[in-house]
């Protein structure tokens, strides 16, 4: 390196340290260029893409596990129960934000798009657990037991109607005569005076005789 090389270092040294310092100076005294904020009383706003913690909205959640299935972490864990009209009933849903990575293919995969980022980032906590966000309020045990009561009374409810129906006559054919006097006479009996019956009743009274006497 020749003397000119050496000089032109030197220029460029104090060029780069004037500019550097340039800018350090505006920073320091004009008030517009925030470069700190007085966190937590002041937070930046995340950007409108940010993938934050999740947040399942239950309501919407149809217990798939096709985010389950596709977290590369396992983070996700999930339990539901078939449900007396045979959908599927969410006992539990659990995201681990510890482990989370925030790929956000769990967000993608969701059919109904219950799943969603938010813009919370902040879970500073000294136990492990807490990491562990439920969006389930019931307890899943709970939730379990009333679900089998509710299929075991459909169940019965089925069999009841099913046994009723066996019973039934079959629609078309012709409605039981009954004798008249039966308290279970159709219709048509009520209808119709009741026959007499053909021959000497047995134990008819006869009528009275002249002077007021009964026969014999
Ligand atoms: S964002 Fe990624 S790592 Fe986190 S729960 Fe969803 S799929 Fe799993
Ligand atoms: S993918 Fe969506 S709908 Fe399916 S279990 Fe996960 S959160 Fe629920």
């Amino acid at each position: 390196m020749g003397l000119k090389g050496y000089l032109h270092d030197i220029w460029e040294a104090v060029a780069t340290t004037a500019k550097g310092m340039r800018i350090t100076a505006r920073y320091g005294v004009d008030p517009r260029e925030t470069i700190t904020l007085q966190y937590p009383e002041e937070r930046w706003e995340p950007s409108e893409r940010f993938r934050g913690f999740l947040h399942n909205d239950i309501k919407r959640c149809t217990s798939c596990t096709m985010c389950v299935k596709v977290c590369p972490v396992d983070c996700i864990s999930l339990e539901s129960v078939r449900g007396a009209d045979k959908k599927l009933v969410l006992a539990s849903y659990d995201i681990n934000i510890g482990r989370c990575m925030y790929c956000g293919l769990c967000v993608e995969v969701c059919p109904p798009k219950s799943l969603t980022h938010t813009s919370g980032y902040e879970k500073a906590t000294v136990t492990r657990g807490e990491l562990i966000l439920h969006f389930v309020p019931e307890d899943a045990e709970e939730i379990k037991a009333r679900v089998a009561k509710q299929v075991a009374e459909a169940a019965a409810k089925a069999e009841a109607e099913k046994s009723a129906k066996a019973e039934a006559p079959p629609m078309g054919w012709p409605a039981p005569v009954f004798a008249a006097g039966n308290p279970g006479a159709g219709a048509d009996a009520e209808k119709k005076p009741a026959q007499e019956p053909k021959g000497e009743p047995a134990n008819r009274e006869e009528p009275p005789k002249e002077g007021g006497e009964k026969a014999e």
